[in-house]
């Protein structure tokens, strides 16, 4: 068996189950006697800890279920504020922006991506409005692994006071992620994209950003999110992002060294392939494929069959699935949207275990073109 799925979610670190297991953070963090206060203590360590890897300040990040409850109270608690606000992301985020932004009564401008993978930095600025409140945009895309053009952005927008939602889930422990250095007013991410637990995220806020909450309740998280606080899960969090951090070098490198090696595979093979995107621009732990002839599903099926776990980029749906989304925007309607398969890597992999994906891949293209 190999897991090349990495960017939908990675295994909890071994450290991290430890942790969690040797202590349940008992108390709840808001009564005031003795167990409450130590589970507070742990949070309110925990948010210090992580607002420094963020170069950000503790008052700045609030604890969610995750980055899909992150991205929607950074998108509707700016959007709820106004009567049809003006809005500008992209066509390739993540459902949890593309679809939180179609719930809303807001004109939207959707920005292409370019065949590289990229938007185009000038069509931002030819879309901002006077009136434009917020512009959210990934740093790194989930299928591809394309880095958006970020310092150009923030560049775009340092005369404008429309507010910078970035969405690093896919970024953070793969390269730096550094609030004051991204230009970010919102951030999102989500522990279980970094061997942390699943069910569990933070969301920064700059702290002159004001945002409508969407949990009301007792007021905890500075009354922008009620309910009781998962104090376990947040140390989860807390300690996948200090372990990713101190070794990002060193994981970010082995990354590449497999992705490269899976590459230069392929290349020898006699499986003919396109790389989505520009591999030059991409994080080091995503690689998207187009198999010409080959459909996804079939593709992912087979692999499946000799052990291989990868994904298409859309979610399947009654067991067919959809063109994906992000490669219709870079490529138009096009077959390669449904001959494309996403391999995600992690540090912990072998070179073994890279041969076996090529391969099982060699195989089964081999049977498709017999
Ligand atoms: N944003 C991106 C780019 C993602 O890849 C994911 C993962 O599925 C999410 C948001 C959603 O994160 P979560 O699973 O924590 O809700």
């Amino acid at each position: 068996e190999v897991y090349a799925d990495y960017a939908a979610t990675t295994p909890m670190d071994g450290a991290v189950r430890k942790a969690l297991l040797e202590d349940d953070g008992f108390g709840n963090p808001s009564s005031i006697h003795r167990a409450g206060k130590d589970a507070r203590a742990k949070i309110e360590k925990a948010r210090r800890g992580i607002a420094q890897l963020l170069n950000a300040s503790s008052s700045e990040v609030f604890f969610t279920s995750g980055a899909t409850e992150g991205n929607n109270m950074a998108i509707r608690g700016v959007a709820n504020q106004y009567v049809r606000p003006h809005i500008i992301t992209t066509e390739i985020e993540h459902a949890s922006v593309l679809n939180t932004l179609r719930s809303l009564d807001a004109d939207v401008t959707y920005l292409q991506a370019n065949a590289d993978g990229a938007i185009d930095v000038d069509e931002l600025k030819n879309s901002l409005r006077d009136e434009t409140v917020l512009v959210s945009i990934m740093l790194v895309n989930n299928e591809t692994g394309v880095m958006q053009p970020i310092y150009e952005i923030q560049e775009a927008l340092s005369e404008h006071t429309a507010l910078l939602h970035i969405d690093a889930v896919q970024a953070y422990g793969h390269m730096r992620v550094d609030v004051k250095e991204l230009g970010a007013d919102l951030l999102t991410l989500s522990a279980h994209k970094m061997y942390g637990p699943k069910g569990i995220g933070l969301l920064y806020k700059h702290k002159d950003v004001k945002l409508i909450p969407l949990i009301t309740g007792g007021g905890q998280e500075k009354e922008l999110r009620g309910g009781t606080e998962n104090t376990m899960w947040i140390e989860g969090l807390s300690l996948a992002m200090h372990q990713a951090s101190d070794a990002i070098t060193r994981r970010s490198i082995r990354e590449m060294q497999i992705k490269e090696q899976f590459l230069n595979l392929l290349t020898q093979s006699d499986i003919p392939f396109e790389v989505n995107g520009d591999v030059n621009k991409s994080a080091s732990h995503i690689i998207n494929i187009h198999f010409p002839f080959a459909e996804a599903e079939f593709m992912l099926t087979a692999l499946d069959m000799a052990g291989i776990h990868a994904s298409a980029g859309s979610a399947c749906q009654a067991g067919t699935l959809n063109p994906s989304h992000v490669l219709t925007s870079m490529y138009g309607e096009s077959d390669r949207n449904r001959q494309s398969i996403r391999f995600s890597f992690s540090y912990m992999m072998t070179d073994e275990e890279v041969e076996a994906i090529v391969t099982a891949l060699e195989d089964i293209y081999g049977r498709l073109m017999r």
